[in-house]
């Protein structure tokens, strides 16, 4: 019994098993036999150039495109379309600009039922989890692009999914918003303890924010090395000028360099 609690524990939240996926009749190959395993409350950091299979990676997992080979599951079920247990984000926050803040924050439940008291203080609730507290009641043109960033996050979290999948969330903003944005990220995720997949193309971000990085490689897009990141929780941006974290990003370069 107890034998089969551990085994039930340490099951990966997603997993895909020789997954493909190819484009324009076969032609373009996307993903090339992705075998992957992601732990519950990890963070994975997808890294590689353009092209490389990332995003379709990502809305595989999502659902939201299917893949041609291979099998993808998602909390022990295999994934065939969109879910409730799975949320994504992307570099845009196209919020609605005709709603405050809380009201876009709302959006995923309101299309889904009639909203409730409850949802409402939730919702409330994770505006001041992303820092936003004083401005719940605010429309997005009265938002810096790094706020209308955090209210696409209290949005995204608003939807109850464990698994986060985020497509270069704040590729977008300057390099100041982006690091700070991105520290707030970490805490949100392990405070919750969400599993999170997060896209970039910039190798220090990737290191900095992952227990693991898959490092993709393109033509045809393939995760072709899985680094780990062994460094201690919480992380200070400091951490960036340790010889182990240049070592890692060395690492990353000799994978994507030896294409
Ligand atoms: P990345 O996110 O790493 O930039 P993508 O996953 O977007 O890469 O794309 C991987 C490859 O698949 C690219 O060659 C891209 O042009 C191709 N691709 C992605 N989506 C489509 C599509 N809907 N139709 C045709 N080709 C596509």
């Amino acid at each position: 019994m107890e034998q089969a609690a551990a085994a039930r524990v340490s099951e990966p939240v997603v997993s895909g098993a020789k997954v493909g996926k190819t484009f324009a009749n076969g032609t373009v190959v996307a993903l090339d036999n992705a075998n992957f395993a992601i732990e519950k409350g990890s963070f994975v950091s997808l890294v590689g150039p353009s092209g490389c299979g990332k995003s379709t990676l990502l809305r595989l997992i999502a659902g939201l495109i299917k893949p041609t080979s291979g099998v993808l599951n998602l909390h022990g079920t295999q994934v065939t379309g969109p879910r409730q247990d799975v949320a994504m984000m992307f570099q845009r926050a196209t919020l609605l600009e005709w709603r405050t803040a809380i009201e876009n924050v709302l959006l995923p439940t309101e299309m889904q039922r009639r909203i409730t008291s409850e949802d409402k203080d939730r919702a409330m609730e994770l505006l001041k989890l992303v820092g936003l507290g004083d401005f719940a009641f605010s429309f997005p043109a009265q938002l810096s692009g790094g706020m209308q960033q955090r209210v696409a996050l209290a949005r995204l979290l608003q939807t109850g999914a464990d698994v986060l999948l985020l497509d270069e969330p704040f590729g977008a903003l300057d390099e100041f918003t982006r690091e700070r944005l991105n520290i707030e990220l970490l805490r949100i995720v392990s405070e919750i303890g969400a599993t999170t997949i997060f896209v970039t193309h910039n190798i220090a971000e990737a290191i900095f924010l992952a227990d693991q990085v898959y490092v993709m490689t393109p033509r045809p897009g393939r995760i072709a090395s899985v680094i780990d990141v062994p460094i201690a929780r919480p992380r200070e941006l400091s951490v960036q000028l340790s010889p182990e974290f240049n070592h890692l990003v060395e690492e990353a370069r000799v994978t994507l360099g030896a294409l």
